[in-house]
């Protein structure tokens, strides 16, 4: 089981995730309580398939990826 998690705290909504995720794990929404920006919400974690290119991508380094 792999688990994504956005802070969104950091996030500020670029999509460079949605852009990168070879598996579409990730969509930009707006999130309660952050009216900032838009926030990437990983939708569908049970596709990831663990390449890092979110993380090592993330301009805010808001993504963690980890396999529990
Ligand atoms: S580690 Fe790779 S497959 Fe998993 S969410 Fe990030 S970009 Fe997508």
């Amino acid at each position: 089981m792999v688990k994504v998690k956005v802070d969104w705290e950091k996030c500020n909504g670029d999509e460079v995730c949605v852009g990168i995720c070879p598996v579409e794990v990730f969509e930009i929404q707006d999130v309660a309580d952050y009216s900032d920006s838009k926030k990437s919400v990983p939708v569908r974690p049970e596709e990831c398939i663990l390449c890092m290119a979110c993380v090592t991508s993330c301009p805010t380094e808001a993504i963690t990826v980890e396999e529990e």
